[in-house]
């Protein structure tokens, strides 16, 4: 899948939010440029650029952006996530949400096998990890109830892998994800996610506003 590959904690001080783009550095506060520029925005003219509140087109417009890059999506993927969301049943935002929650690397970052989504899909595409026994290498891979996510045998010794995990019980985990086995890094689906499992600073009707237009 192609992916942004720019600097990214520009992304988070275009936003003026932290998105946690880029691992443990995001929890370090003297090194986050959040943190340590506050909420300029990214450029030349970043110093002299005012924040005004947003309204209408670009208040969306920078709500779906937000969404998009925290989990890590072009915009023809998010689109069509969201067109999937609309033929569900439902509130279409909650299930645009769920559905993105659901992505396989979006569980392996949240189980804390990762530091970031960007280090989680790179976990899957290069097959360590394993649903239910069996080695599944695809991102958007949909996760369901019930279902077992572990590292692959041989990985389990991997150093980047060890290190996310150990300081991953900082990072907090959602409560329809578990960890059922420590030593062995296995996680299981609790149960599907529900809206108050996922952060409610999201305000995802603004993103089915901006494409109902
Ligand atoms: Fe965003 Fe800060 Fe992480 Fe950079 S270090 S990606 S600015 S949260």
């Amino acid at each position: 899948m192609a992916r942004y590959r720019n600097a990214v904690c520009r992304l988070c001080r275009r936003e003026g939010v932290k998105l946690f783009l880029k691992g443990n550095r995001c929890y370090k506060e003297e090194k986050c440029a959040i943190t340590k520029r506050g909420q300029q925005p990214p450029g030349e003219h970043g110093n002299n650029a005012r924040r005004g509140k947003l309204v209408g087109y670009a208040e969306q417009l920078r709500e779906k952006q937000k969404v998009k890059r925290v989990y890590g999506m072009l915009e023809g993927q998010f689109r069509s996530y969201f067109e999937k969301a609309v033929r569900q049943k439902g509130v279409t935002g909650e299930n645009l949400l769920f559905l993105l929650e659901r992505r396989l690397d979006n569980v392996v970052y949240k189980l804390g096998y990762a530091t970031s989504h960007a280090q989680a899909r790179q976990l899957v595409t290069h097959g360590h990890i394993v649903v239910n026994g069996r080695k599944v290498n695809i991102p958007s891979f949909q996760v369901k109830a019930g279902d077992q996510i572990a590292i692959k045998e041989a990985s389990k010794s991997n150093v980047f892998i060890q290190e996310a995990f150990q300081t991953a019980g900082g990072r907090g985990r959602p409560d329809w994800l578990e960890v059922i086995d420590t030593n062995n890094m296995v996680g299981r689906v609790v149960s599907l996610p529900r809206r108050e499992h996922i952060d409610s600073a999201i305000k995802e009707q603004l993103i089915v506003e901006l494409y109902s237009k």
